[in-house]
């Protein structure tokens, strides 16, 4: 037993990304923005630093960035937070996943997650004891299916992880979709963990809706969101988590022992651009959707099949439209390296990726138009 230091394997977006560094590959695997900081908040990020204080900050954050989150929840969804008792700031949403399903989950409690889902889920439920129930969506369209989520509940379901904006489908869940989840959370008598950290990264018109603000779901839903997605500055690690206090009692004792507090002149910046005008904020999606058509435009122009995508960074392409008979990672290495190319398998996005779909990849959009061109120039010459 001591020869297995850990049953954690490599996350694939390091892998992928390694590969595109080796082969100098446009990298559009690991989803990160380009060129979209907010000067504003990158001034307020220096001017905290120049001025300090540098020691640790309250262990729920600091005020001004616990108010400026819910004066944003309200702003955005009608949501009603306590500052002081319903929010708390986390070292990125991958910490605020880690203490809410390390908080919540205890042994032999069952999660349930919808699939293609998010690489860090399942090995923290996994962790903490829990045993994942999956279902799944498919594309083109990513309809829910209904039956089998009402089958993946039961009296010893604890929680459903719900993903919304969704990476890698890039769905977005509709209100009726959110009533029918509603229903079974509350009828199981559960919780929701509700990774919304694609909050503004909806495109065509759509809007985001937080399961939280649905009737009965206000004190049955932890509500993350991540400053790394809102301004464009994935290296910061700023997240936080909005819960009702009976629910954030148990999430915030296992933040104290997680990472404890995030740096103070981050979330003094990050409090900074969640109070200027909205209107930035309801830019991003507009911006970020003339990314997403450029690409898929420019991948389609090749023979890929794009599937719908409503939000966030990421659009799947189906690998077989321009007669790849491989799977899915034989064809990210082979584009990675042959074309300069790299995107991500999808396989990497399911729970068992042997039984996962092996044909389709994830593109990230995005990024710089100079550099959406040149992927699909490079893989132009290629196929
Ligand atoms: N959830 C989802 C769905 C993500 O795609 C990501 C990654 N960017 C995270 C959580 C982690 O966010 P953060 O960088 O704030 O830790
Ligand atoms: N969330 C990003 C993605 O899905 C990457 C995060 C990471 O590298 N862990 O690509």
């Amino acid at each position: 037993a001591n020869s297995v230091l850990s049953s954690y394997g490599t996350t694939i977006f390091t892998v992928m990304s390694q590969l595109a560094q080796q082969h100098d590959a446009v990298n559009l695997g690991q989803g990160f923005p380009e060129g979209l900081e907010p000067p504003k908040v990158l001034r307020a990020a220096a001017e905290a630093a120049e001025a300090g204080p540098h020691q640790y900050p309250p262990m729920m954050g600091i005020p001004a960035l616990r108010q400026a989150v819910a004066a944003h929840d309200r702003r955005f969804y009608g949501l009603d937070l306590d500052p002081d008792a319903e929010v708390m700031v986390t070292s990125g949403a991958t910490e605020a996943l880690a203490d809410c399903l390390f908080g919540l989950i205890e042994p032999g409690d069952e999660v349930v997650l919808i699939e293609p889902l998010y690489d860090s889920y399942v090995p923290i439920i996994r962790r903490a004891g829990g045993i994942p129930r999956t279902v799944r969506i498919a594309p083109p369209d990513w309809t829910l299916p209904r039956d089998d989520l009402a089958a993946a509940f039961s009296d010893k379901t604890k929680l459903i992880v719900l993903n919304s904006p969704m990476n890698p489908s890039g769905k977005v869940f509709d209100s009726d979709e959110l009533a029918f989840i509603a229903d079974l959370v509350e009828r199981y008598d559960t919780y929701a963990v509700c990774d919304e950290v694609y909050e503004h990264l909806v495109f065509d018109g759509r809007t985001h809706i937080p399961l939280m603000t649905l009737p009965g779901m206000r004190e049955r839903c932890a509500r993350i969101g991540s400053a790394g997605k809102t301004f464009s500055v994935t290296s910061w690690k700023v997240g936080y988590i909005v819960a009702a206090p009976a629910l954030m009692a148990p999430i915030a004792k296992t933040h104290q022992f997680l990472t404890f507090t995030t740096p103070t002149c981050l979330q003094t910046a990050v409090a900074a651009g969640l109070g200027q005008d909205p209107a930035v904020l309801e830019q991003l999606g507009p911006d970020m959707a003339a990314r997403r058509d450029r690409l898929a435009d420019g991948l389609r122009g090749l023979g890929f099949p794009v599937m719908d995508c409503a939000g966030t960074y990421f659009l799947t392409t189906d690998i077989r439209g321009v007669g790849f008979e491989g799977t899915d990672e034989e064809f990210c290495r082979h584009i990675t390296a042959e074309a300069g190319v790299t995107a991500v398998p999808f396989s990497a996005f399911y729970r068992d990726p042997a039984a996962a779909p092996r044909h389709y990849a994830r593109f990230c959009f995005a990024k710089l138009d100079s550099a959406l061109d040149e992927a699909v120039a490079r893989l132009a010459r290629h196929f």
